[in-house]
């Protein structure tokens, strides 16, 4: 990755585009994320409104990259996902970055292969555990052969930038299931690798399940110690940590969330999907039939809608700078906020480099090796003035 070209100044002609499918045939156990089981006609419905959606926004250009992400972009048909995929590969900047992502238990050899025609170059697979136990407690639908299966067929068909996600932390499981886990992953040899902690959040059955005491979360002590498994295991792999749960071999970081977390420009498309453009950061409601309601009249479906002021942007591209390995690099950021980093943050940059949860390294400020387990409680501090 060339730092220049993550510090470049985000344009009107600097856009992503997220394209949210709000799809899965059955629901995580653990999963808050808007998704539902939905007929062929709901389905056709929704590939059509948002091809519509993105005609309102009057935006023209090429994009920079584009994700398509969920739900379980996979759980719709064939034929609407490819119809779907073809339509937004030919709004993307020559050889740009293009992911889905996908369930492994809906994939095959020939949905691999069509994708490829469509301009997708990069397969993120929610793969979550190497154990099959886990993955029936997290409720998903796939078992650990589906993944082996799912990442032989995308390389067969042509895709070489292929991410696995991982979930660690998860009730019952030791440090040792977690570092199989991370091995199995590894010796399949993707170029990327995302690892979260379990979280609990909205009114899950996991929440539920948690409430009424039936199952015990991982205490910190262990999920710290997880997490460094990860940052040891993925490391020596050659997989290089750029932002806090991402770890990738050079070249293969994946730039949209890259350009999240610069705080750039991107459309969302579809119900639930946020986007942040044009100085305001939305977010559609999230049912797919008061979204297409809205779609169909003509109206966007903004659940909400804030005008972001310069202290506001600011903030938060200096917690999403902070995310990254890169960190804050601070000409850069002057020129995309308008402030100096030391300036406006003097006091939380001050502690926190007394404390060594920051540090300066070739010039930009970014989080040390020991703020990354608790990252969240350095960010906080950068998040309002
Ligand atoms: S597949 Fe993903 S989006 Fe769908 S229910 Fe499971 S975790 Fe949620």
């Amino acid at each position: 990755m060339n730092n220049r070209d993550i510090s470049s100044k985000s344009t009107r002609r600097d856009c992503s585009l997220y394209i949210h499918i709000p799809f899965c045939v059955r629901k995580c156990r653990y999963c808050a994320f808007y998704s539902i089981p939905a007929s062929v006609e709901i389905q056709r419905q929704y590939v059509s409104a948002v091809k519509r959606e993105l005609a309102m926004t009057a935006y023209k250009q090429s994009f920079d990259t584009i994700f398509l992400g969920g739900g379980s972009p996979t759980a719709m048909t064939e034929s609407l996902l490819l119809e779907l995929a073809m339509w937004a590969g030919a709004k993307i900047k020559s050889g740009n970055e293009f992911t889905i992502e996908v369930n492994p238990g809906q994939t095959n050899a020939e949905l691999f292969k069509k994708l490829k025609t469509t301009g997708v170059n990069r397969i993120s697979i929610g793969a979550q555990s190497f154990n099959d136990k886990e993955l029936e407690f997290l409720g998903r639908i796939h078992n650990v052969a589906d993944i082996v299966r799912c990442v032989e067929d995308a390389r067969k068909a042509g895709f070489e930038n292929i991410s696995i996600d991982l979930i660690f932390a998860i009730p019952g499981q030791t440090t040792t299931d977690w570092k199989h886990s991370l091995d199995e992953a590894v010796r399949l040899a993707p170029p990327h690798i995302s690892a979260y902690s379990l979280t609990y959040e909205g009114d899950t059955p996991l929440v539920r399940a948690l409430a009424a005491g039936q199952i015990e979360i991982i205490d910190e002590e262990t999920d710290a110690v997880m997490y460094e498994s990860a940052m040891d295991t993925l490391e020596t792999a050659g997989l290089v940590q750029y932002e806090i749960s991402n770890f990738a071999k050079a070249g293969f970081e994946c730039r949209h969330n890259l350009r999240y977390w610069l705080n750039k420009s991107y459309i969302g498309l579809g119900p639930a999907a946020a986007g942040c453009y044009d100085g305001k950061r939305t977010e559609n409601v999230a049912d797919v039939q008061r979204w297409l309601e809205a779609i169909d009249a003509g109206r966007f479906a903004y659940e909400t809608q804030q005008s972001l002021s310069a202290e506001d942007i600011a903030c938060e591209t200096a917690v999403l700078n902070l995310r990254t390995r890169f960190g804050i690099e601070p000409v850069a950021f002057e020129r995309q906020t308008g402030y100096d980093i030391q300036k406006l943050f003097a006091a939380p940059v001050m502690r926190h480099l007394n404390a060594g949860l920051l540090e300066w390294h070739e010039g930009r400020l970014r989080l040390t090796r020991a703020a990354l387990p608790i990252a969240d409680k350095v960010l906080c501090d950068f998040a309002a003035i």
